[in-house]
């Protein structure tokens, strides 16, 4: 089941690819499996997948220690408050929240030693919802050049969570915003691969905007019944 729901968003990847003309070997993907316990994560890791996204740190971490005999790379996708700093550091590979200096320092401060550095990606508020985590636009390529300037982290990119839009065009046109932002950061000389947007929804739209990541739950583990 989940192998086979791998399969699908695989293919729909390669289609997205094909159509956008670009090569689905840049194109990540990332299994969500937020809410879903280890043996989903060893159904997905049996159907090929490493690399995995969570939201909920305390779960994660959990979750990260009923799975330590499967060799996987976790993503941080969740909000990062400053006092599950540590719980970001010393358990996984990537965080892809960062939305402000202080919890990038934190982060890179608390980086176990015998651990490779931290890579992360910078949240974007591409659509500029008033409460909404992320970075203003704005004020990215500044807080881009002070974290690239950190020992204990790699910048990698850019990552976004716009508000569901009602069709391809309309979702396109927000993703190729976060594109553009991108471009400006690396034509600023920072050395960036990662595109990280693009989810169940809207994955189509984003490759076809320039994602190098998209990261996909319900398509893979379906729906979500309960909030953790
Ligand atoms: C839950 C979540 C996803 C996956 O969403 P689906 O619609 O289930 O694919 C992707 N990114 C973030 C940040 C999430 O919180």
């Amino acid at each position: 089941m989940i192998a086979d729901n791998l399969q699908s968003v695989r293919a729909r990847i390669v289609s997205a690819c094909a159509a956008a003309g670009r090569d689905p070997g840049l194109v990540k993907l990332l299994a969500v499996s937020k809410t879903f316990g280890p043996q989903a994560v060893r159904a997905a890791h049996a159907g090929g997948q490493a690399e995995f996204g969570e939201n909920y740190l305390q779960e994660a971490v959990n979750k990260m220690a009923a799975l330590t005999d499967v060799p996987l790379v976790w993503h941080c996708i969740g909000p990062i408050q400053a006092n599950k700093t540590r719980l970001v550091a010393e358990h996984f590979d990537w965080a892809h929240t960062l939305d402000r200096l202080k919890i990038a320092q934190r982060l890179s401060d608390q980086r176990p030693g015998h651990l490779a550095p931290l890579q992360v990606c910078l949240q974007v508020n591409i659509d500029g919802g008033a409460t909404k985590a992320g970075v203003p636009p704005g004020e990215a390529l500044a807080l881009a050049r002070e974290v690239a300037g950190l020992p204990r982290l790699v910048l990698r990119g850019l990552m976004t969570i716009p508000e569901p839009a009602p069709d391809f065009p309309s979702a396109l046109v927000v993703h190729q915003r976060t594109r553009a932002l991108f471009e400006q950061l690396q034509a600023d000389g920072l050395r960036l691969d990662t595109l990280s947007m693009g989810m169940t929804a809207d994955l189509e739209a984003a490759i076809h905007a320039g994602s190098t990541m998209v990261r996909v739950g319900t398509a893979i583990f379906g729906g979500r019944l309960r909030a953790p």
